[in-house]
């Protein structure tokens, strides 16, 4: 298992955690490279967490090829990896929890019905008390603040409506959420900093609320400006964005530090990565970074 810099300051506890339904792609590397230096500037433990939950969706052997990639681009982490699909025996204690203090009810609607309330799900379920199988659970949402405080983005306010939606933790196919599995990790995992790709901002109050719920304390929480090819238009596995890994190291390094407002020095552009990182560690400031990324759309083909 790799070791990366020696441990001074055990108050920071940072994260990446990859979803491995693909190998890793430029976007999914300014996450991870955003957060290791914002980890490491701080002499903070940076840990990598394996989001392997929604199995029907994970490729076999990716979780390995990510690991080699962040190798490769000098990221190494500390500790063993975490993997979600060994917790489930902790995600059941959870869900088993929040049941017994009635904050969780079972929902029968289906994807239709939910478009056909507008996209937002209205919590018609809520009053029902289902008890059949094969249904998903829903979190109640009531009085969640839609209000906090981002890192980069500032003070933050997400609409009433999604905040609000008593949103599923577990599916009708009986696998945990998303929502529920990140905060049950990042609370077990001592998280002080949550820095990730700003397409979660807007989760970011839920699962907020479910920390409190759980009588955690709340991380604080950054969102790195996402690599866009056009406005509107993400780069990520599902656009087949090329895996970074064919790519010149030292080259895409550059451009991933030069993204997050930190290019490396002349006489470092064609260093390797482990020099641009080093150097990055001791300039780094998050106030530095850029809130809006645009790429050309040839650039990473
Ligand atoms: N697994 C998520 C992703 O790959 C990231 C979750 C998080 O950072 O909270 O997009």
């Amino acid at each position: 298992m790799p070791a990366s810099m020696p441990i001074v300051n055990p108050a920071y506890i940072g994260r990446f955690a990859p979803s491995p339904s693909g190998p890793l792609h430029f976007g999914s590397l300014i996450a991870a490279v955003g957060s290791y230096l914002q980890a490491k500037s701080q002499h903070g433990q940076w840990l990598v967490r394996m989001e392997d939950i929604d199995t029907p969706r994970m490729v076999p052997g990716i979780d390995s090829d990510i690991l080699r990639t962040l190798e490769q681009f000098g990221l190494l982490w500390d500790g063993e990896v975490l993997y979600q699909s060994q917790r489930l025996q902790r995600y059941n204690e959870i869900f088993n929890q929040l049941q017994r203090q009635q904050l969780i009810y079972a929902c029968q609607c289906s994807r239709k019905q939910i478009s056909a309330m507008g996209g937002t799900y209205d919590n018609r379920c809520g009053a029902l008390q289902l008890t059949a199988d094969n249904l998903a659970w829903r979190l109640r949402s009531d009085n969640v603040n839609t209000h906090f405080t981002d890192l980069l983005f500032g003070p933050q306010q997400i609409t009433t409506q999604l905040a609000q939606e008593d949103y599923i933790i577990k599916r009708r196919d009986g696998f945990f959420a998303y929502q529920l599995v990140v905060v049950a990790d990042d609370i077990d995992q001592g998280i002080t900093e949550v820095i990730r790709g700003a397409d979660l901002l807007p989760m970011t109050p839920r699962q907020q609320a479910l920390c409190r719920l759980l009588s955690a304390p709340l991380p604080r929480y950054g969102h790195l400006p996402l690599a866009v090819l056009q406005p509107g238009f993400k780069l990520s596995k599902q656009n087949h964005a090329a895996a970074i890994s064919q790519w010149p190291e030292t080259r895409v390094m550059r451009k991933v530090l030069s993204f997050l407002g930190h290019p490396p020095p002349a006489e470092l552009e064609q260093a390797p990565v482990t020099e641009q990182l080093s150097w990055a560690i001791t300039n780094w400031q998050l106030a530095k970074v850029p809130l809006q990324m645009e790429i050309s759309s040839t650039e990473f083909r």
